[in-house]
């Protein structure tokens, strides 16, 4: 057990990073002030002097339970106690049960899942299965998307600094604006499938209009192409609904996801597929596309207690309240230090505050850790700050999150003052 409470912790975590995983990130780390995390429960995380955190950044959507869900981590401990990983050559019970309650709960016929360990490697799958589905190579995504850093994940991700070291990328993508229906039918003409985020997470917390993506299903059905909606940061509850596709009550082809699937405690995602896209890939060749630790009896049994606390929780509704609370606190905000936020944005409990420049989250965020609130930044867009608590955040800590933001604000607020 370390001795988490010694001044001596930091030095060691600090150097550890900086000799044997990422010096520049530790600098950067060290720089803004990064505590160290050795504990955490609901929605707090404490550092290394026993300060409690208020976690606004979520895990970038993991903690939709928030940490340490004590439902989800009896199953877990229970199902350690007869089978861990999968074997593999067997059936696999907890595997089958958490695909039923997924397709149960899943819009639509979606139905066919496969589950692997990450949100990249579910972009994978679902790419796959769109042109062994059709027979065709071009996928068509849209700017600033984040759909994972694998290489394919990544050539239908919408960020050149993330992507120039790699080239050449996936041949055949097409990148569209984001939000703009108008531009499909174009786009997608001999396309194996158009993958889009309900609402852009890394992007900057972009939410579309209302419609679009019933615009998207309609173009994708008259191209004939596969409608991948990647919900690996809006599914499960974070916008206020169960899925983001049912804001505009539809049904996409295949649907990815992760971050919250098993509750925040064991890594996992999935992507599930309407039957008649899967057996058009896959009907003949079950083994194609597989992954070794994917549907691990761990991670399953980790997704369905999760599955189970989302929806006996009343946490949608939960993500839908709380999140109207917060978007309404920050735009109150924004209207008192206009100089500094530019936009605010957001959907249930994914909110974006856009700063009138990238070097105003360099004060803001420090100020907040000190006023023991985390937050983060959106990968794709440095100029926009993201809060995204866990799901089952109260209305009071939302209030003391806000306060947080203000003081943040108005600090960068009075030393733009003084420049
Ligand atoms: N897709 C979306 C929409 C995401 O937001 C992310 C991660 O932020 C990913 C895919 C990649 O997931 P992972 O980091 O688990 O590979």
């Amino acid at each position: 057990m370390l001795d988490n409470n010694t001044q001596d912790l930091a030095g060691d975590v600090f150097e550890n990073y900086k000799r044997y995983l990422n010096p520049p990130l530790a600098r950067v780390m060290k720089l803004s002030g990064s505590p160290v995390e050795v504990r955490a429960q609901g929605t707090t995380i404490w550092d290394q002097h026993g300060k409690a955190y208020l976690d606004f950044a979520g895990g970038y959507g993991v903690f939709t339970l928030g940490h340490s869900h004590p439902r989800v981590i009896a199953a877990v401990r229970e199902q350690m106690e007869s089978m861990s990983l999968s074997g593999k050559t067997m059936f696999n019970v907890v595997l089958g049960r958490a695909a039923k309650r997924l397709a149960e709960l899943a819009p639509g016929d979606l139905q066919l899942s496969f589950w692997c360990n990450s949100g990249t490697e579910a972009v994978e799958g679902a790419t796959k299965l769109a042109r062994a589905a059709t027979g065709r190579a071009k996928i068509v995504a849209t700017h600033d998307a984040y759909h994972g850093k694998t290489l394919g994940a990544l050539s239908v991700s919408g960020r050149e600094a993330f992507q120039t070291p790699f080239r050449p990328l996936l041949a055949d993508v097409a990148h569209v604006p984001y939000g703009d229906a108008s531009v499909l039918d174009e786009a997608l003409r001999d396309a194996a499938a158009f993958i889009v985020e309900p609402v852009q997470g890394e992007g900057g917390v972009n939410v579309p209009p209302a419609g679009y993506l019933r615009a998207v299903r309609e173009a994708c059905d008259r191209a004939g192409a596969v409608f991948i909606a990647d919900e690996v940061q809006t599914g499960l509850g974070r916008c206020g609904y169960l899925f983001g596709c049912n804001r505009d009550e539809i049904v996409p082809d295949v649907m990815t996801l992760a971050k919250g699937l098993s509750g925040g405690i064991i890594p996992v995602g999935a992507f599930i597929a309407r039957p008649a896209v899967w057996n058009r890939a896959y009907a003949k060749q079950p083994l194609v596309h597989t992954s070794t630790f994917g549907g691990s009896e761990i991670a399953c049994a980790a997704a369905l207690a999760a599955m189970e606390v989302l929806v006996e929780d009343g946490l949608v509704e939960n993500a839908r309240e709380r999140g109207a609370q917060l978007l309404e606190g920050v735009r109150a905000i924004a209207a008192e230090y206009p100089s500094v936020i530019a936009q605010t944005r957001g959907l249930g409990l994914l909110v974006g505050v856009e700063l009138t420049s990238e070097g105003y989250g360099g004060w803001i965020i420090p100020e907040m850790l000190k006023a023991g609130v985390t937050a983060a930044w959106t990968l794709n867009q440095q100029r926009v700050i993201r809060l995204e608590p866990p799901l089952v955040v109260s209305a009071g800590e939302v209030e003391r999150a806000l306060g947080a933001l203000r003081a943040g604000v108005a600090t960068a607020a009075e030393k733009l003052g003084r420049l």
